[in-house]
């Protein structure tokens, strides 16, 4: 298949009407063919426009509908063969393994959600029966959720399948009933483009209206501005950086009709190392702390970028052995040169401050990213905001505790994480039932004794948390939970029968869980 390079609206290839630029390999540094132009406001409009006159066909499609339209994605993806895989590649510097099994996960998060829509309780219908000789009378209610509309979503760059084109934002979007106008990121444009086109492929061979999807092409800020901006779009889903998601969350809030962004930012997901389980078994952890750190060069929004224990013999020595794992991992290369310089910039930040140990660092290389390990005391830590800004990439920062209670502190100090890991033993679990009320308030996600990175995509899933880690700490981004972003409830007050969605109708069509009467039924 050959990449042309355009974008996709309505359906129909089109080239970009603004500047072009083209991928980056940032294994071989060099640039790929062919050049990408950045769409114009005009063609960004078109997209919007017609994801509007889409969204009421595409969101009466049945659920078994959409679930068809899911599978077809997944099934024109792998149809794309070794290709999608070797422009992925060339275009990430990520390895042929993880890629396939990026491309393993993206597919199988589409069937996720295609099950969910056949199993049908995603809707939550309601049903509160008519109390006609109650004072005053009660109406006949019955709710469900429906589609909020349009969704932007900007594709990630550290995941050039599984949170890019057909990634978990587009995926839970199409499931609820929502069309996507998505903006390619142009770290991955050729990836995008193969991708794109298969997700198009599904829209015509399932009948959906051409607005249903849009890929628009290139880079500048005016393409993500205009499209949050645009009266269309009901909800933005993104994973980037801070800067980036909080520059969209004021331009969403500004709109003359606001509008929720599901942005997943910033986190550097605290390790805490209770003292029982760091005096059993502090090498092992320190080899599987040094294994996280490293994988994928770090580039995880879940990378372990900070260690909690307490200050003694066992924690020096947890940081001798870290440094030892650390030492047989040498500089690799990162998604892109820009990726590459913040992580360079972001480590000799933490490695300026006067009150931070260098425990671990080897040279850097242009476009590359070797571990970095520092140290710093708790009381420091709590007087130095900038310690918890997230560096991407292979950095961590250990804080050495004087008691349990300041460990406490420096995790109430935190701002939003995605998760936290409590290394414990059964001898910890006293301190750790201490922490957990804090740790509940602060993360998304607790894990005893694992390590963060690795997102099992499943319905109990949270890939989320309080601000920054995500704008809208009440969210998923992962999971079939993810869904809920991109619904709104609907009440139906003494509705004719006739008239009634079928998930609402007596005698229960679609045979779904519904709640009646306040208890879950399928009569
Ligand atoms: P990014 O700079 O936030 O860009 C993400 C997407 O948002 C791109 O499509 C970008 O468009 C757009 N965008 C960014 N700022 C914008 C603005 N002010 N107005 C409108 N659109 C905007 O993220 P990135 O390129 O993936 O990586 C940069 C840094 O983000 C990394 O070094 C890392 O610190 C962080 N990051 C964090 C995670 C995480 O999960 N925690 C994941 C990936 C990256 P254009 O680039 O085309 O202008």
């Amino acid at each position: 298949m050959t990449i042309t390079g355009e974008a996709l609206i309505g359906g129909v290839a089109v080239k970009g009407e603004g500047s072009s630029v083209k991928a980056f390999d940032p294994s071989k540094r060099d640039y790929l063919e062919p050049a990408f132009n950045a769409v114009s406001e005009a063609q960004i409009d078109a997209a919007c426009r017609l994801a509007g006159a889409a969204f009421d066909t595409f969101r009466a499609t049945s659920d078994g509908e959409r679930a068809k339209f899911l599978d077809t994605i997944g099934e024109e993806i792998l149809a794309i063969g070794d290709e999608l895989i070797e422009r992925a590649m060339a275009e990430s510097g990520l390895p042929r393994a993880r890629l396939e099994g990026e491309r393993g996960r993206t597919v199988n998060q589409l069937k996720m959600f295609a099950d969910l829509l056949r199993e049908g309780s995603w809707r939550d219908a309601r049903l509160d029966s008519p109390i006609p000789d109650r004072t005053p009378p009660r109406p006949d209610l019955r709710m469900r959720l429906i589609g909020v509309g349009p969704v932007a979503v900007f594709a990630a760059s550290n995941f050039p399948l599984a949170f890019s084109v057909a990634g978990g934002d587009t995926a839970s979007a199409f499931a609820a009933g929502c069309p996507v106008v998505l903006k390619a990121h142009s770290a991955h444009p050729g990836t995008s483009e193969l991708v794109g086109r298969a997700v198009a492929k599904a829209v015509e061979r399932c009948g959906l209206p051409k607005g249903t999807f849009a890929l628009l092409t290139g880079t500048g800020r005016h393409i993500g501005t205009t499209l949050v901006a645009h009266p269309a779009i009901q909800a933005v889903g993104f994973t980037g950086s801070r800067a980036g998601g909080t520059a969209l969350m004021a331009v969403a809030a500004a709109r003359p009709q606001p509008i929720p962004v599901y942005a997943e930012m910033s986190s550097i997901n605290p390790v805490v190392l209770l003292p029982n389980a760091l005096k059993a078994r502090g090498d092992s952890i320190a080899q599987q702390f040094a294994g996280s750190l490293t994988m994928g060069v770090g580039q995880f929004c879940t990378n372990p970028g900070m260690v909690v224990g307490l200050a003694g013999p066992e924690l020096d020595k947890f940081a001798v052995d870290a440094a030892a794992a650390l030492a047989g991992t040498g500089p690799a290369t990162m998604l892109t040169p820009g990726i590459a310089g913040a992580y360079q910039e972001g480590v000799a930040k933490l490695a300026g401050q006067s009150c931070v140990k260098t425990v671990a660092l080897a040279n850097q290389e242009e476009g590359k990213g070797a571990p970095a390990l520092f140290q710093s005391g708790a009381s420091d830590f709590l007087k130095t905001h900038a310690l918890q800004d997230e560096v991407f990439g292979p950095a961590s920062l250990i804080v050495a505790c004087q008691s349990l209670d300041e460990v406490r502190q420096v995790i109430e100090n935190l701002e939003g994480q995605l998760t936290a890991t409590l290394q414990m033993d059964e001898a910890d679990y006293p301190a750790a039932a201490q922490l957990l009320p804090v740790l509940e308030r602060k993360v998304g996600r607790i894990l005893a004794n694992g390590f963060p990175t690795g997102v099992e995509v499943s319905t109990a899933m949270v890939h989320g948390g309080p601000f920054p880690s995500t704008a809208d700490g009440r969210s998923t981004s992962v999971g079939t939970g993810a869904i809920s972003r991109f619904l709104r409830p609907v009440c139906y007050q003494n509705i004719p029968q006739a008239l009634l969605p079928e998930a609402l109708r007596d005698g229960n069509p679609l045979q779904i869980w519904r709640r009646r009467d306040g208890a879950l039924t399928k009569e």
